[in-house]
């Protein structure tokens, strides 16, 4: 029987949360016992203290990562042990659910109904996802004469060094670990300051269902502290990093002052839905790009916050779009029918809110929205916004807000569509929506993204790649591309004596 909205408010008093670090498979303070206050961003309540990890909390962890790594333990064990292992970890996360979800909730905001259904079964498949697929991987023999024998083998890298933002703290997390666990590394996560509370429990769960210590550590703290010492550090080999584009831009130039770790970025978007005067169902079109925008207050590195659209039906698009937003109103995260929580903290309210104010003065119609909402819940939550007549260089269309904020931009032509969407330096997703097939094929070939959907918008399933073009990011994470980004291709030769 699902919770009512007492019970989630019953339980959200009760909750206990842990902020030690995880390392060498144990609960521990930070090595200088510093702490920060984490606060919840649903009403500003205090979740507890988090262990403010630095430099000395890194290292011991990234020591703890290479010598599990070192002696095999789980690098020694086979694909099939190793996926056992995962798979249990998996269940454990579906197990946990209630308790993850009201955590995550608690932590960033999103509404307990989405934790629930998206992000904690999201992190469990994840999870099993790779741990299915790890002993179903074949390496290669190489077409070379039959004097010898080349194989093409792939190895774990070592340790992994993860580093992941707040919008989706277990997702962003779980499609990391579940590629390099499967290949058989060690893992160094640091959540964000943000929101910790899951990563730390998922590192218990993962004890729990039997991954050796030392495996998977979990240290919180600081971008600037913790997540520095984890990218300069010596003895990591690679970093999977998912973040802003600017943060990213310094993982680069970390490995260049370290030891020239991999550096695998997923990064910003300013993603660009076109939507074509040919395509009937314009009804459609418009309810999925508000669903897409406003789904976890616009916090979303996909939300398509360009919507583009043909001049001769603007008028009626932007008509549907703001009728929509009465569902999208931001209301008790706690509640099980809430569809728009609270953004991560102030700073993200007054980032988003100096976003509205931008837009205005540059001469953008606010269509709806722009405002605050329920300031005297003590939390930090943003009306569902929309303007039009944005014109593609205005601020609004330049850069990531991250909040409920659509910018709808006027085309007149296909090639002015086109070049539109592509005048950005981000490059993540993309939609076309259009009846005519040619049309679709070539504007979908046009545009420049990872991911282009043709007449619709969030479909996503762990088996395919996701992440950028240009300043998005570059690797890709889910799907089995991922292995790549987390192990080392080997060449070994054998010479093979004629009889
Ligand atoms: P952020 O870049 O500020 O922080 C991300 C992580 O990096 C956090 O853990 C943070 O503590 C750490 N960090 C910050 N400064 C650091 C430094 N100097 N050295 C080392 N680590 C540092 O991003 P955010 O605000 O947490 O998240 C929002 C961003 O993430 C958006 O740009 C969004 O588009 C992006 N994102 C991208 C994807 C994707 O798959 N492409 C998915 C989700 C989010």
């Amino acid at each position: 029987m699902s919770a009512t909205r007492i019970d989630w408010h019953a339980r959200a008093a009760a909750a206990n949360f842990d902020g030690r670090a995880v390392i060498d498979g144990a609960r521990r303070e930070a090595v200088v016992g510093e702490t920060y206050a984490k606060t919840s961003p649903i009403d500003g309540r205090t979740l507890g203290p988090v262990a403010r990890g630095r430099e000395a909390d890194i290292d011991a962890a990234v020591k703890s990562a290479r010598s599990a790594f070192a002696d095999g333990r789980w690098c020694g064990k086979p694909p099939a042990a190793r996926k056992k292992i995962l798979q249990r970890f998996a269940d454990r996360i579906l197990a946990a659910k209630e308790e993850l979800a009201l955590l995550e909730t608690l932590d960033m905001g999103k509404p307990i109904q989405f934790s629930l259904s998206v992000d904690v079964p999201s992190t469990a498949s994840a999870i099993a996802w790779y741990a299915e697929a790890i002993d179903k991987v074949y390496d290669q023999i190489a077409p070379t004469p039959a004097s010898s024998l080349a194989l093409i083998t792939r190895e774990p890298m070592g340790v992994i060094g993860v580093i992941v933002p707040w919008n989706y703290p277990m997702i962003m997390a779980a499609w990391k670990l579940g590629p390099a666990l499967a290949s058989g590394n060690s893992v160094v996560l640091k959540p964000s300051e943000k929101s910790p509370c899951t990563a730390l429990r998922l590192a218990e769960l993962a004890l729990e269902a039997g991954l050796p210590p030392g495996v998977f550590n979990v240290v919180p703290g600081y971008g600037h502290e913790a997540g520095e010492a984890l990218a300069l550090h010596m003895d990591v080999d690679a970093i999977g990093f998912t973040g802003s584009t600017r943060v990213g831009r310094r993982m680069l130039e970390y490995a260049g002052r370290s030891n020239l770790k991999r550096v695998y970025n997923e990064l910003g978007g300013k993603s660009a839905f076109v939507v074509f005067e040919d395509f009937a169902d314009l009804e459609r079109a418009a309810k999925t790009a508000a669903g897409s925008l406003f789904f976890n207050q616009g916090e979303s590195c996909n939300a398509p916050s360009r919507v583009l659209v043909h001049e001769s039906i603007a008028e009626r698009f932007v008509e549907i779009v703001a009728a929509e937003t009465p569902s999208y109103q931001p209301a008790d995260p706690l509640a099980a029918a809430t569809t728009m929580g609270a953004l991560v903290d102030e700073g993200q309210l007054r980032s988003v809110m100096g976003y509205i104010e931008a837009g205005a003065r540059e001469g953008a119609r606010t269509v709806t929205g722009g405002r605050r909402a329920r300031a005297e819940s003590g939390g930090y939550y943003v009306e569902p916004t929309i303007f039009d007549f944005v014109a593609n260089g205005m601020t609004l269309a330049r850069e990531e807000i991250f909040g409920p904020v659509m910018s709808v931009i006027r085309f007149k032509t296909e090639a002015e569509a086109i070049a539109l969407a592509n005048a950005s330096s981000y490059g993540l997703q993309a939609s076309v929506w259009s009846d005519n097939i040619n049309r679709a094929h070539r504007v979908a070939r046009a545009l420049r993204a990872g991911t282009v959907h043709v007449n619709q918008y969030d479909e996503d399933d762990i088996t395919v790649p996701f992440g950028g073009y240009k300043q998005s990011g570059n690797g890709r994470d889910k799907s089995l591309h991922a292995l790549d980004k987390y192990t080392e291709l080997k060449t070994t030769w054998l010479r093979i004596d004629a009889a």
